[in-house]
């Protein structure tokens, strides 16, 4: 089958173009280069948040892996960092940051230095940033009832690294878009039936769909036309023909902007997490689309135990960077695709897509056992922390108040029996004992 060419029983149709570096998961294998010690003390940090190690203490492995921790006690000269840098994201942990050595790692390529103490938020944020460099990936919807030109767009936004879907069409486009979350709408002026302008309409009659993008592709020269189009939240007109390359151009401008101000107004400043309100409207909306597809959907309450004594005893600076070491933590562990939110001050709240209540307990009782093993630094002080964790299972008539009620009783259920545990909501079918740790709610 050609790019040109489709199947028409399939409404949306991803044209192919180039699978994120990642595919769903994050990269998250990083390599430890460092003495004995240090390397089990690294290794600790690294599996708190999240990350698989590799162990370099015999030199670079062959194996596949995205960055490389060196410490300068191992690798004095810099000979090895140098290699690395040429290929992986790379940290150096300096025994002592000098100039000389700093000025040397800069030479080498090294895009981070740290030193004892070793910040876990610090670490974490240099790893968080790493994945920011990586190339994002646009997701962009094409409405056009002409099945060729839609695909002939499409297939020039893939050969610019965009991810295209088409459908022809219009009366789709909003069950395509909860489908889909695009991050920008190419819509066709003139269609039979209903015209653009009527499904942009459509477009913002739901609130979370105020703020996308949507590019007018059209031979419209008619400025009263043009006019109407923008009073309806048309971000702009792109006037047929166009040539690929401009069009991909223009399209990828405006979806990295508007992804941009999405992030600002979306996300919680302390953590960058998805903050309350979003977050429960991507329950919301996964929960419809777990239930139309028949796939399972676990949601999971945090909640940092006896946070209160951090604040007390270490100070509240200290405890902002416990919360953003867990967001970290979640982040590093978790698929791209789940979706992680900062549901109030010291809690926190995941949706795993695809996941069954078993599966939930196992991947987040791991990060539970992995952060309660992080050491945070607060003055002459070190200390660490616990999680509680409360988990619940999409019910095939569930509503997001419903869902969020179970996952917050088992999240009580966890606190009341002795925090630093996960539990599972109440199910009769269900062994009362999953695993040490994690016990459904009773
Ligand atoms: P439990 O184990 O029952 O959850 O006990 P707790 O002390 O964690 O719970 P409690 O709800 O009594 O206290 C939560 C504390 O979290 C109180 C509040 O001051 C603190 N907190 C909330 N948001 C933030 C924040 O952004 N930064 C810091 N440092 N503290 C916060
Ligand atoms: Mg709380
Ligand atoms: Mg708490």
């Amino acid at each position: 089958m050609t790019a040109l060419e489709f199947d028409k029983s399939q409404p949306i149709k991803r044209t192919g173009g180039p699978a994120p570096r990642s595919g769903s998961f994050r990269p998250r294998t990083v390599c430890v280069v460092d003495t004995d010690t240090g390397f089990s003390e690294m290794s600790t940090r690294l599996a708190g948040l999240g990350y698989t190690i590799i162990d370099g203490r015999n030199g670079l492995p062959d194996g596949e892996f995205w960055a490389v921790i060196i410490s300068s006690a191992v690798d004095p000269d810099l000979e090895l960092a140098k290699d690395c840098a040429k290929k992986h994201h790379t940290v150096l942990v300096a025994e002592e940051p000098t100039f000389e050595l700093r000025l040397a790692a800069a030479r080498a390529g090294v895009e981070a230095v740290i030193w004892p103490p070793i910040e876990m938020v610090e670490l974490g944020g240099w790893l968080g940033d790493f994945h920011d460099r990586e190339e994002p990936v646009y997701e962009i919807l094409i409405i056009d009832d002409d099945e060729l030109a839609g695909h002939a767009h499409a297939l020039a936004l893939e050969q610019a690294g965009l991810r295209a879907h088409v459908i022809t069409d219009p009366t789709k486009a909003v069950d395509t878009l909860d489908e889909l979350n695009p991050d920008l709408v190419l819509l066709d002026m003139h269609m039979p039936g209903v015209n653009g302008i009527e499904i942009a309409k459509i477009i913002r009659q739901e609130h979370h769909h105020l703020t996308l993008p949507i590019l007018f592709l059209s031979s419209e020269r008619d400025e009263t036309r043009q006019q109407e189009a923008r009073q309806v939240g048309g971000d702009d007109f792109i006037s047929k023909p166009v040539d690929g390359q401009t069009l991909a151009r223009l399209v990828k401008i405006r979806a990295n902007r508007a992804r941009k101000l999405k992030q600002i107004a979306e996300r919680d400043g302390l953590t960058g997490l998805l903050d309350h309100v979003r977050f429960k409207e991507r329950l919301n909306a996964e929960l419809i689309r777990s239930q139309r597809s028949g796939t399972p959907l676990s949601l999971c309450l945090i909640d940092i135990d006896h946070f209160k004594r951090v604040n007390d005893t270490h100070g509240h600076q200290a405890g902002d960077r416990v919360i953003q070491t867990l967001a970290h933590s979640l982040t590093g562990a978790l698929r791209r695709s789940d979706v992680i939110g900062r549901y109030g001050g010291e809690e926190f709240a995941v949706i795993l897509l695809d996941t069954e209540l078993d599966a939930a307990a196992t991947v987040i009782n791991r990060i539970r056992e992995a952060f309660s093993l992080l050491d945070f630094h607060a003055g002459e002080a070190a200390f660490s922390c616990t999680m509680s964790a409360g988990i619940a299972a999409a019910h095939k008539s569930d509503t997001t108040e419903a869902i969020i009620g179970r996952a917050d009783d088992a999240l009580y259920a966890a606190k009341h029996q002795g925090r630093d545990r996960v539990e599972c909501e109440e199910e009769p079918k269900r062994p009362s004992v999953l695993k040490s740790g994690t016990r459904h709610a009773s």
